[in-house]
């Protein structure tokens, strides 16, 4: 780790490398939180044709009357007679507005007047009534390639009657996650053990960026082990992120393995903590990740690197969004490394609210908990004091 490079760069370094992956036609249904990849237009108007944005009558606007209702206008049911002046149609919301009216009295501003007769109040032409095209024209473009699937972008979709939609190919992602002391959770802890709960977080911040976990695997402390899980991986996966064992110690073998598997190294070290000792490499158009292994390190390297890169692959902005926030407690700065600090955030007087989640140690897993966003606290002497705006990341 000669000299440690800066968030940014690493990010870029990291994107530098990515080859977007190809696409697949995805029924709707199956369609969500999937990457867009083609622009979407549409062929028809939505709504296709004039209707009644009430449940009423249909008329033609003019002054205060006493009108006779000739026909009904039902949902998916259109009138036959057309309006005529002295006329009414009955309409049900998202009913096509008979031919002849210009006008809908909502039925609560109505009264029967019997005898299949209404009287209704003075209309303005163009009352409660949805004009064809209101929400899309025919042609207009409605989603852009590089959209991620959200519940909005499918009913759109399926209200200008797309079935299916081209989608970027979901990265699969090998997670492993190295150590002699992992045990799964629901077995007795043997001394010098814990619970591995790195593979389990990963894997599902594997799952919100919209990858497909190809593996996940718990790795022993040892070179031949570490060697065989990385080349299984790496033939298995277009991204392998690797926890633990990156470091330089004698019991640390994932570097080693990982150059013995022709993977070249891009970067070691960030100017980060917690995440220190990031490494990332590739080898052809597979990307490697070797993330430290204390939990929050792990997950918080995931989000600043291995995130844009998921989202890259896909012909996704690979940019998490960011704003601007005011410390509610002052946070001590590190001399040499860029802080991201766990924040909740809730709105102010003057804009967003930041505050730790509590004690921020890179092994301090519960930090994470209820964490809205990382504060990047620049390095420097003293603190970062209450009151100061920092930039945070949301999660
Ligand atoms: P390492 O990067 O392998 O030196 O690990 C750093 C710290 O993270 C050690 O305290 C490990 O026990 C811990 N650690 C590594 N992997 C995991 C994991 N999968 N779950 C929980 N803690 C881990
Ligand atoms: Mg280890």
């Amino acid at each position: 780790m000669s000299e440690l490079i800066t968030i940014e760069e690493a990010r870029s370094r990291v994107i530098t490398m990515v080859t977007r992956l190809g696409e697949e036609r995805v029924q709707l249904g199956s369609a969500f939180g999937r990457v867009l990849a083609e622009d979407v237009r549409s062929g028809i108007a939505v709504p296709p044709f004039d209707s009644s944005g009430m449940d009423g009558f249909a008329l033609i606007a003019g002054p205060e009357a006493e009108l006779e209702v000739i026909a009904e206008s039902r949902a998916g049911h259109p009138a036959e007679a057309a309006v005529r002046p002295g006329t009414a149609v009955r309409v049900s919301t998202g009913a096509v507005l008979p031919e002849g009216a210009d006008a809908v009295v909502p039925v609560e501003r109505s009264e029967p007047s019997g005898d299949g007769r209404v009287r209704v109040p003075a209309t303005e032409a163009g009352a409660n009534v949805r004009r064809s095209g209101e929400d899309v024209r025919p042609g207009d473009e409605v989603l852009r390639a590089g959209t991620v699937l959200g519940p909005a972008e499918l009913g759109v979709a399926a209200s200008v009657g797309r079935a299916s939609l081209m989608c970027a190919l979901r990265p699969r992602v090998a997670v492993l996650v190295t150590g002699d002391e992992l045990t799964p959770p629901g077995e007795p802890l043997a001394p010098g053990a814990i619970y591995s709960s790195n593979g389990f977080a990963l894997a599902a911040q594997v799952e919100r960026a919209g990858a497909e976990l190809a593996a996940r695997e718990t790795v022993p402390d040892d070179p031949e082990g570490t060697r065989a899980a990385l080349g299984a991986a790496l033939e298995a996966a277009d991204v392998v992120v690797v926890s633990g064992g990156v470091s330089v110690g004698p019991h640390d073998h994932v570097k080693g393995a990982l150059a013995e598997l022709g993977v070249e190294e891009r970067f070691w070290g960030v100017s980060l903590r917690p995440g220190k000792p990031t490494w990332f490499g590739t080898r052809a158009g597979t990307l490697a990740f070797g993330l430290p292994g204390n939990p929050v390190s792990a997950m918080v390297t995931f989000q600043l690197f291995v995130r844009p890169a998921l989202a890259a692959l896909q012909g996704a902005p690979p940019g998490a969004p960011r704003a601007s926030a005011t410390l509610e407690e002052a946070v001590a700065r590190n001399p040499q490394r860029e802080q991201a600090v766990r924040v909740t955030l809730r709105h102010g007087d003057s804009g967003l609210l930041a505050r730790p989640t509590g004690a921020q140690g890179s092994h301090v897993l519960t930090s994470m908990l209820g964490a809205d966003a990382l504060a990047l606290i620049a390095p420097g002497e003293g603190d970062a004091a209450a009151g100061e705006r920092v930039e945070v990341e949301l999660l």
